[in-house]
């Protein structure tokens, strides 16, 4: 029988999981335009406000006017520019890691890396809330994956003492991109070492937000980054505010990864404007903090403004659940905050569990705190 798209689609729209792209005819800044609106954007990945950032757009233009366009081929053949080292060296630098290899995105990343270093024969222990590319790179990979329950370092520990013999990677969320909460690092780096594993961390909504120096999570909780058993991961698009991803260890897996994953190999390198803002954008936290310092107060303003304190998580992050539980209620508060001037996605299973539907508030450091009273203030009247 062959497949037929819209039989699967009726379906969808009657489980109330239809999904549809939402355009919007702006920059993606704190008020992105949207069907001729203008709305205050609580959904975007883009903390700080980098991605459109005066000093990221020029180095940008400048890497055009100096490099062109498009990078032409995929990293081993003629793709690899001055620009690729370049970040490269930032990147491990910041990430306080021997050196650091970029891939074109987080995405690829995850099912690039996962699968070159566990195969066959070995254990992944993955969080049960890790993210969707995380759950494919351990697919790909051919090892038994052993999922344990949400950042329970004793369920972690009660699998791994069953796993003996084998080669163990242990693979988490930093910050958990659907909840904002964070995971138990030190822990899982001390249960790395007593049972002979790796510890692979994501750290796509980490990086830029967490830690004195905005390095992440890792240094947020003062995790030793050059851990031999540590491999940190982390995107560029989100808080850095332009496009790729990296993963930082030491130099042998840095070598290791450039000679097999695949997900590295066979794909043109990226382009010189993206590299150029990434650079930008690093070379810019790394001196200022002041972006962050902002984020962090709208954090606060937000969760000391609303009233409702159980609807909210017990920890700060610029990643705010509310909870609403289904699919079909919580597409109608996103569409009444909608109509009231506000973007406010609603996520629904499968990206988060069956009776978890909820709402993702993304607090940025560009927001006015104006801005984010009367999105309180829609919200109260809405949940
Ligand atoms: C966004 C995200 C990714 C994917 O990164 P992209 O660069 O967008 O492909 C990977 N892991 C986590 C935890 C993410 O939130």
């Amino acid at each position: 029988m062959t497949i037929k798209p819209e039989n699967k689609i009726s379906e969808l729209k009657n489980l109330k999981l239809y999904r549809f792209l939402k355009t919007i005819d702006s920059a993606q800044d704190v008020v992105v335009r949207f069907e001729g609106k203008n709305l205050v954007n609580f959904s975007s990945n883009n903390y700080l406000g980098l991605a459109i950032h005066p000093q990221l757009k020029q180095a940008s233009k400048e890497a055009v006017e100096k490099y062109g366009t498009g990078s032409g081929a995929s990293r081993l053949i003629t793709g690899s520019m001055s620009l690729h080292d370049e970040l490269e060296k930032a990147i491990a630098q910041f990430k306080g890691c021997e050196r650091a290899l970029i891939f074109n995105s987080g995405y690829h990343a995850n099912i690039g890396v996962i699968p070159t270093i566990a195969g066959a024969g070995d254990f992944i222990f993955s969080d049960e809330l890790n993210h969707a590319s995380l759950i494919d790179g351990c697919k790909l990979s051919k090892a038994t994956t052993q999922v344990y329950r949400h950042n329970d370092v004793a369920h972690l520990e009660e699998l791994l003492k069953k796993s003996s013999g084998t080669n163990r990677l242990i693979i988490t969320d930093s910050v958990f991109s659907m909840d904002g909460d964070i995971a138990p690092l030190p822990k899982l780096l001390e249960l790395a070492e007593k049972y002979d594993a790796l510890l692979y961390i994501d750290e796509a909504h980490g990086t830029g937000v967490f830690g004195k120096k905005g390095c992440g999570v890792a240094e947020h909780l003062s995790v030793n980054l050059a851990h031999p058993r540590l491999i940190q991961m982390g995107t560029l698009g989100k808080a850095l505010g332009s496009f790729g991803a990296y993963v930082g260890g030491s130099s042998a897996l840095i070598d290791y990864l450039i000679n097999k994953s695949r997900a590295f190999i066979y794909t043109t390198a990226l382009p010189p404007a993206v590299l150029a803002a990434s650079l930008a954008a690093i070379q810019l936290i790394s001196k200022d903090t002041s972006l962050k310092e902002k984020l962090w107060q709208n954090i606060s303003h937000f969760h000391s403004q609303f009233k409702a304190k159980d609807r909210l998580p017990a920890f700060l992050s610029p990643i705010i659940p509310i909870i609403i539980g289904e699919s079909g209620r919580t597409m109608e508060i996103s569409q009444g905050l909608f109509e009231r001037g506000f973007w406010v996605q609603g996520i629904r299973p499968p990206t988060v569990a069956e009776g978890t539907a909820r709402l993702r508030i993304t607090i940025m450091a560009t927001h006015t705190t104006d801005q984010i009273d009367k999105l309180i203030g829609a919200l109260e009247k809405l949940i």
